[in-house]
């Protein structure tokens, strides 16, 4: 029934380069790893591995070296050109050599370098010199740059200036209705075109001075007679332009992803033939040779890419119709695409701007559609699974990454493929990443329950069912309130192993209003189709999580997303689960001494999947608790002396010394050991002290009240301090640990008022014994002075 599996966390972070803001953000080393486990190197010499959406090059590239022959559908000529310079870049002598054929080539009267960079003049202010801009600063509609910014050859003055009349003037030399535009336009969409009104509204975000520069660029290289490297050197360094060149850089930079169209209120303007320059280093950051054919041709046993240019529906009625081809696929890889509407009408722009109207024709639709939705998205990926359950025979592994995990995206994509009739065979989702992992395989045979009907209602509350159950279950186990995205992943990940979906749910067709009811009526009931499901099962999964009564809910705000969800009956559940990963850890290290952080990883991940898969953050400040980084090794770890078993026995035996030490002092008498009480004259219990070695808290705080209802804050957990950042960790991540806790992080604003557990470290005890202030008035403002704060670690992200 559970479909947890461990997540795969790569062994380095995102492939940086040009583009990589519209790509997935997938770390590398996953497509390896998934490979090694799924596809034995016999199957690798025999077949082939399938990526249905080409939607990232770094993935492709992996599988590629890994030996095996990459077979990619790719509809956006864009996205291709991405994976043939991810595969096989131009040498860097090509580029080189084809910008300075460009900078050499004349215009008019100029060198082409020369009057591209005159186009960014400007007159230093300190100087007065004419000086090149390196960019522009606008505000968005504004007719005229505000800022701008450069390094004068000539008094050294650089950085940013506010801009001047003559920046206007230049700047308004460029005319929105130039020859340039036309020509830009007319590669996309002839006047006649009914795209033509699109692709105006897709030139909107370039500003008249960056099209004029970059047509002046592109009909020179047309003109150019270069050999094929140096003309896709040239063709790449110009693409990276055309990203470069719109109004969507913001001011002041951030790290953007931009999905849609839409200018930042303050953009920079930058100078095209830097553009080109800074090119060379860009693409040369890509460095490999991999053989890399276009379909039909296939690449050698020893691996490699092999390109179709157009859909996956499109490959798979060439081989429908074409019985000589036989294309043994074991095994499905890809990055599900996200709808990106900035992306994928600029690729419509920059395909037909770079190779004629031609290539870009099959891409064109993109420029109409405006808004995606993830209805939409869910038919277009029960389209895509439906033709890979088509072509594929049973049994065949595929994992699916999702990059930028989020509620919409994995119900989109859960939803088409379990309707497709793929199954579901593992997920795993990382907090902290939203890096998503699903797994799927073929079915074996054609589903026989989609035939069996059940109403609208009854498939509602099944789903309704499914989710809540499944909810449960994950909470039980995750032992810890947990966020929106745990929560619906748990209660999709249910409906989907439900098998709900599969079963044909009739609803009345959706009816025009001026119908009158009885026509409508007899209308016939129509089959759920996916975007339908989509909303059904959305619906469901909210209406389960936001139920009142149905759950604790912690650090609500008004989004109904925010803040965390617990069982409002935990009994029988987990400890909460950094409890949990943590005595695993410890186990690990007390028995080994020392560990690679690496297979301590692995290991860690390989008990806590699916849903459950710890943070990296947590798994660090774990292992910072306890041991100590190797000085010759970063990547080795070593129990420290200190936390060894036996050690902290002593400790421990010391510390509780020193506690009926402390009691005598104040003139206390104590009983017990855990807890340790101190009683008053009356034989009233005063204080309870529970001494512990670790940081594992949950079960203690949940599992007892506050043993009395006095004032203060009487319950207190003495632990050793090099614990403290990991218990500081545990409150910030679980609200409902925290609201059981006095202990505020210093500043809060609530810090003074809590009542509740406390937490005293080792040497506080040992200090407050010799401490001269020592009295039972002052005793619990003493307890407060040193109060436990989190440190963040320095992250290593693997
Ligand atoms: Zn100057």
């Amino acid at each position: 029934m559970s479909s947890a599996v461990p997540f795969i966390p790569g062994d380095s972070p995102p492939q940086p380069g040009p583009f990589s803001r519209y790509l997935p953000p997938l770390p590398q080393g996953i497509a390896k790893a998934w490979l090694a486990e799924h596809l034995s190197p016999e199957a690798r010499h025999e077949g082939w591995v399938l990526d249905p959406f080409g939607a990232s090059p770094s993935l492709v590239l992996e599988a590629a070296q890994a030996g095996c022959r990459v077979l990619v559908t790719a509809n956006n000529p864009v996205a291709r050109f991405l994976i043939e310079m991810a595969a096989n870049p131009p040498a860097k002598a090509d580029f080189l050599a084809a910008l300075a054929e460009l900078s050499t080539s004349s215009r008019g009267e100029e060198r082409m370098e020369q009057h591209i960079r005159s186009l960014y003049n400007t007159e230093c202010a300190v100087c007065g010199a004419t000086v090149m801009a390196e960019a522009f600063f606008w505000e968005r509609q504004a007719p005229a740059p505000y800022a701008r910014q450069y390094q004068c050859t000539s008094c050294n003055a650089k950085g940013e200036f506010p801009a001047t009349n003559q920046d206007a003037a230049r700047a308004q030399q460029f005319t929105t209705v130039g020859l340039h535009r036309a020509r830009a336009l007319e590669r996309v969409a002839p006047p006649n075109d009914p795209d033509r009104i699109h692709a105006e509204e897709a030139l909107s975000v370039y500003l008249p001075r960056s099209v004029y520069a970059l047509f002046t660029l592109i009909n020179k290289m047309d003109g150019l007679r270069l050999p094929p490297a140096r003309r896709r050197a040239l063709e790449a360094l110009l693409l990276r332009a055309c990203d470069l060149a719109t109004t969507m850089w913001q001011v002041p930079t951030a790290r953007e992803r931009p999905r849609q169209l839409t200018i930042p209120p303050r953009f920079r303007e930058n100078n095209l033939w830097l553009s080109l320059e800074s090119g060379i280093d860009a693409w040369a950051s890509l460095s490999s040779s991999l053989p890399l054919t276009i379909y039909p041709e296939a690449p050698p046993d020893s691996g490699g890419i092999c390109l179709f240019e157009g859909r996956l529906r499109d490959l798979c009625d060439q081989i429908r119709t074409d019985k000589e081809i036989s294309l043994p696929i074991k095994a499905v890889l890809t990055a599900l695409p996200r709808p990106n509407q900035a992306f994928w009408t600029l690729s419509a722009l920059w395909a037909g701007w770079l190779w004629g109207r031609e290539a870009a024709a099959p891409f064109k639709g993109v420029l109409r559609r405006r808004r995606y939705d993830w209805n939409w998205h869910t038919a277009g990926l029960f389209s895509a699974f439906s033709s890979l359950a088509g072509l594929l025979p049973p049994d065949v592994p595929i994992l699916g990454l999702i990059g930028e995990a989020e509620t919409g995206f994995l119900t989109a994509a859960l939803v088409g493929a379990d309707m497709a009739g793929l199954n579901l065979t593992g997920l795993a989702l990382r907090s902290g990443t939203e890096l998503a992992q699903l797994h799927w395989q073929t079915a074996r045979q054609d589903r026989q329950d989609r035939q069996e009907t059940i109403s609208r209602d009854e498939a509602d509350r099944l789903l309704r069912q499914a989710a809540a159950n499944a909810i449960e279950q994950f909470l039980k186990i995750f032992g810890a309130p947990a966020g929106y995205l745990l929560m619906y992943t748990a209660g999709l990940e249910g409906i989907v192993q439900s098998g709900v979906l599969r079963r044909r749910a009739l609803q009345p067709p959706k009816t025009a209003p001026e119908l009158p009811s009885e026509e409508s009526l007899i209308q016939e009931e129509v089959e759920a189709s996916p975007p339908d499901q989509f909303s059904y099962v959305q619906n469901a999964i909210r209406d389960v999580i936001s139920f009142r009564g149905g759950y604790l809910r912690y650090g609500a705000t008004d989004s109904p997303e925010t803040g965390f969800w617990w069982l409002r009956s935990p009994e029988g559940s987990a400890p909460p689960l950094p409890d949990q990963v943590e005595k695993f850890l410890v186990t690990r290290l007390v028995r080994q001494g020392k560990c690679r952080f690496f297979e301590l990883s692995r290991a860690l991940l390989r008990e806590f999947a699916g849903l459950r898969t710890p943070p990296v953050e947590l798994i660090q400040v774990c292992l910072e608790s306890y041991a100590a980084q190797s000085p010759t090794d970063p990547d080795e770890w070593e129990l420290r002396p200190q936390e060894i078993p036996a050690a902290r026995r002593q400790d421990l035996e010391m510390v509780t010394r020193q506690l009926v030490q402390l009691a005598e002092l104040l003139e206390y008498t104590t009983e017990g050991k855990f807890p340790l009480k101190w009683l008053d004259a009356h034989g009233n219990t005063q204080y309870w002290f529970y001494p512990i070695a670790s940081a594992v808290i949950g079960d203690l705080i949940l599992g007892k009240s506050l043993p009395s209802p006095s004032p203060g804050e009487r319950s207190i957990i003495v632990l050793p301090g090099s614990r403290a950042n990991l218990v500081a960790y545990k409150l910030r991540h679980d609200s409902r640990l925290r609201q059981l806790c006095a202990t505020r992080e210093a500043g809060s604003p609530d810090a003074e008022q809590r009542h509740g557990w406390r937490f005293v470290k080792y040497r506080q005890v040992r200090s407050l014994l010799e401490s001269p202030l020592l009295r039972r008035e002052k005793f619990d403002d003493l307890l407060n002075l040193d109060p436990l704060t989190y440190a963040a670690p320095q992250m290593r992200l693997f």
